[in-house]
């Protein structure tokens, strides 16, 4: 993604961040639309976060041993998500959702694993079929490295789609593990779930012995205090979580129902471990910017996200630009189409050639937005009006451009 493949041109080596704003090694300034793809949103190198960073440089940077910081963070990750009875930390997103998978085929001792079409959970093996993200972006069918074996449990099907769950599931009795779902998707573009997906999904898993999984990657501690959960309150069995609770280091978790936890090493058989998993620097990175994010700062990043909303969708309108901006509470992404998306067959609709045109005059005039059509824009507590000012000002050439662009 980073590589700019998807648009073109050369990609910007970013060489500092301040709030807002991200500086590249020729100097430029840009307002930073991207966030890290999501992390960092109280912004680039806020304070308090950087000084728990360097009081915890200066105690050692891993022990290997059980520690405090890792106690507090899952504490405060359990205080927060109602559903996490228990919760395990690793060290990356795709970590948390292959663990998860490992928990549920474990605990259920059943093979076969339900994702949909455009869903991201990282590049697990078994996961990398029809995913979105940058397998969206380069339209990759299968990605070679993996094997018949590793993805033949995978059962891919429509998102948004119960009648496709209930049917996968009527064909294959006894053989599901799991559904594992984003939450509310962010890796086609934003998607949301229809009014009662999710629930939906939650019930079909219940009634057939196979856990529902959430992967709050993404949308965890970002979409709102308690994630997507504190938005649709569908209680998952497990969940998986990363990006805004690691503060800008690399620490993630998965957690849930403490009966299938229990399952997991060294309670029980389901083996998993990581030498830098609970690293005393990032969590207390995660712990200092999660302790931030109070009701305030949610109300900040939503209004922020509002206003960018519109600002954008004005621009193109007046323009006569094709598009709907498609929001789950302060992500969200502009689908070059007027058609309603519901789902990646949906999202690939769209006049992506658009985007490339607006992304490049945006980046010309210092934005940086996230460098495909299929992602989610993410901005933070640090998005001033001034930040927003800039942004207002470069919108109606880059919609211009949009509106200019051919395929
Ligand atoms: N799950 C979701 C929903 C994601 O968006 C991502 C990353 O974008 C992942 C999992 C993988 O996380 P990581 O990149 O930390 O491995």
């Amino acid at each position: 993604m980073r590589a700019f493949r998807a648009v073109g041109g050369t990609p910007r080596f970013m060489v500092s961040g301040t709030g807002p704003y991200l500086t590249d090694a020729d100097g430029r300034e840009y307002v930073d639309l991207v966030c890290s793809w999501g992390p960092m949103i109280l912004g680039h190198a806020h304070p308090e976060v950087t000084a728990a960073v360097q009081d915890a440089v200066t105690r050692g940077t891993s022990f290997g041993t059980p520690g405090e910081g890792e106690v507090a963070l899952a504490e405060e990750i359990v205080a927060r998500i109602e559903p996490v009875e228990q919760v395990r930390l690793v060290s990356s997103g795709t970590e948390a959702t292959m663990s998860a998978i490992r928990l549920a085929r474990g605990f259920t001792g059943r093979a076969k694993v339900v994702k949909f079409a455009g869903c991201y959970h990282g590049h697990v093996d078994a996961l990398l079929a029809a995913a979105g993200s940058g397998v969206a972006t380069f339209g990759l069918p299968d990605t070679p490295g993996v094997t018949g074996a590793q993805a033949g449990d995978t059962i891919v099907l429509p998102y948004n789609d119960l009648e496709a769950v209930r049917a996968a599931f009527a064909a294959q009795p006894g053989e599901i593990a799991c559904v594992i779902t984003e939450a509310s998707p962010g890796n086609m573009g934003v998607v949301p779930p229809l009014d009662g997906f999710n629930a939906g999904l939650k019930e079909i898993c219940a009634a057939n012995g196979a856990l529902y999984i959430s992967d709050e990657v993404m949308t965890g501690f970002r979409t709102s205090k308690a994630g997507w959960y504190g938005i649709d309150g569908v209680r998952p069995d497990l969940m998986t979580f990363g990006k805004v609770m690691g503060g800008g280091f690399p620490a993630a978790a998965f957690g849930g129902r403490a009966d299938v936890m229990a399952h997991l090493a060294p309670a029980g058989p389901v083996y998993q471990a990581g030498t830098l998993s609970g690293n005393p620097v990032a969590t207390a990175a995660g712990l200092a910017q999660l302790r931030l994010l109070d009701d305030a700062a949610y109300a900040k990043v939503d209004a922020v996200s509002a206003e960018l909303r519109s600002l954008v969708g004005d621009a193109l309108t007046k323009e006569g630009v094709a598009h709907t901006v498609s929001a789950a509470s302060n992500m969200f992404s502009v689908f070059f189409t007027d058609e309603p998306v519901r789902d990646y067959e949906g999202a690939k609709k769209q006049e992506a050639f658009r985007f490339t045109a607006f992304f490049h005059s945006m980046l010309e005039q210092g934005v940086y937005l996230p460098p495909s059509a299929f992602e989610s824009w993410f901005v933070s507590t640090a998005h001033d009006a001034q930040a927003l000012e800039r942004v207002a000002a470069a919108l109606p050439a880059a919609a211009r451009a949009a509106s200019e662009a051919v395929a």
